[in-house]
């Protein structure tokens, strides 16, 4: 059971729906039988092997990163990837079943553009570990000033919120 929009009169299973990029957009440009031959993924985790013109692995995890919503009841979630350095990757193996939330934060970028939030990909963040089964929360730095840093930052409204994922995936938003 869902209940009425406020902003659009509709009915939606659940608001606000928490935005997923499935795959890091270098997985998504490969062609099947490259991914095939070089990604090895799962929905937390992918490494892609060096191929044509692509020299060296790359390293990427799945986590969070959460917007505070003005005039809602909790923070919008944006399911994203990071790219991370081998050595943070395999930090991250091996914290996996850990607690991680007393662990200290370490970098990574953006592995997704979100077209509607500016300019995303490649953008630094802090990768927090969680507890169990929840996934990292991304944290940018309190000095960054792109789009969606100051989103992070200083909130949404709901009113605008429901746009970005009218535009981003208005599947989202059906009944
Ligand atoms: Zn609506």
């Amino acid at each position: 059971m869902g209940s009425y929009c406020a902003i659009c009169g509709k009915m939606h299973r659940n608001w606000p729906p928490d935005l997923a990029c499935q795959r890091p957009d270098a997985v998504w440009a490969l062609a099947t039988k490259e991914r095939m031959k070089r990604s090895r993924e799962n929905d937390d985790l992918c490494v892609l092997r060096p191929g044509k013109g692509a020299p060296r692995e790359r390293h990427f995890m799945r986590g969070v990163l959460l917007i505070p919503i003005l005039d809602g009841r909790r923070d919008w979630g944006i399911g994203t990837w990071v790219e991370v350095s081998k050595r943070n990757f395999e930090h991250y193996l091996e914290q996996y079943h850990a607690d991680g939330r007393q662990l200290p934060r370490f970098p990574g970028k953006l592995a997704n553009h979100i077209g509607s939030l500016g300019k995303t990909l490649g953008r630094r963040v802090e990768i927090q570990l969680a507890h169990g089964k929840r996934r990292p929360t991304f944290w940018f730095r309190s000095g960054a000033r792109h789009a969606l840093a100051v989103l992070q930052r200083e909130g949404i409204r709901a009113k605008e919120l429901h746009e970005v994922i009218n535009t981003e995936a208005p599947w989202l938003l059906e009944g």
